[in-house]
């Protein structure tokens, strides 16, 4: 994707190199890759998250002085920056032309663990959006994971922030919400799995209309761009995760979508560039 030089978003908040007073479990060694990528994209941090601070209001930040992100890290934090302001204007854009007002939401870029509105945000998630603070967590360390898992490619990380961008539109449209409800109704385990799935895809499907409506005005993909964001939504499918990590991979217990459904539902909006055509059935 072409985006050196272009605009980035205002709504970034740096706290990369700042630790957290407060809470255990700075620094997630140790922790098995595999597990790791079973919360990744995790849309309700209220379940991904463990080890919830006791008193979040108490929990601060301070400063490691010696933190000093290399000049990698940092043309990272660009791009994210720049991926970031083209969701905003494309989600305003559609957003008007549908008579309504996209409220654009916020991403903090951190290191290790920060407070969230939903409880302490680790690395260990994966990125997330969490509804009560209406803002995207992303530990870049998130890339080697992403790496180590077949995805690579700077249009695999904009999939990434596309698809939290999409729990961001769920939560402020109400659908998030509707769907919660329905959950605390389901009868069981396997139905409440269910409904996530098709909230996850929903919101892959939302990236692809997003990547349309981007490439329309911009024009800055890149040969092979759209390959690394399926590669991506394939590497974080459920059976692939489940697989990797030794597990059966059992459609019950599926909370993401398999590796094709994921991979189709982005290029159904894609392709579309129509948020009507992610229906996934919520
Ligand atoms: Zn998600």
């Amino acid at each position: 994707m072409r985006w050196k030089g272009r605009e980035g978003s205002r709504n970034i908040t740096d706290r990369r190199g700042k630790t957290m007073k407060r809470g255990a479990g700075i620094g997630v060694g140790g922790i098995v890759m595999a597990l790791v990528a079973i919360f990744v994209f995790n849309e309700d941090p209220m379940r991904a998250l463990s080890g919830v601070l006791g008193n979040q209001g108490q929990a601060q930040t301070q400063t490691n002085t010696e933190y000093k992100p290399s000049a990698q890290e940092q043309e990272v934090a660009q791009f994210v920056s720049v991926v970031l302001r083209d969701t905003e204007v494309t989600w305003n854009n559609l957003f008007r032309q549908a008579n309504s007002q996209y409220k654009e939401p916020g991403l903090t870029l951190y290191s290790n663990s920060t407070p969230t509105a939903c409880g302490t945000g680790r690395s260990a998630s994966g990125p997330f959006y969490c509804p009560a603070d209406q803002e995207i967590y992303l530990d870049l360390s998130f890339l080697n994971e992403l790496k180590n898992m077949g995805a690579s490619g700077d249009f695999a990380l904009a999939y990434v922030i596309a698809h939290e961008v999409g729990h961001h539109i769920q939560t402020i449209t109400g659908t998030s919400k509707n769907v919660r409800q329905m959950q605390a109704r389901s009868s069981s385990k396997a139905q409440s799995n269910d409904l996530q799935v098709r909230m996850e895809l929903q919101a892959d499907c939302l990236a692809g209309v997003w990547a349309h409506h981007n490439e329309k005005r911009t024009g800055t993909l890149e040969r092979g761009d759209i390959q690394e964001a399926m590669q991506a939504a394939a590497s974080v499918g459920d059976d692939t995760i489940m697989k990797r990590a030794g597990i059966p991979p059992r459609k019950e217990n599926f909370t993401h979508g398999s590796s094709e459904q994921r991979m189709q539902w982005f290029n159904q909006g894609l392709r579309s560039g129509d948020y009507n055509k992610c229906d996934t059935g919520i």
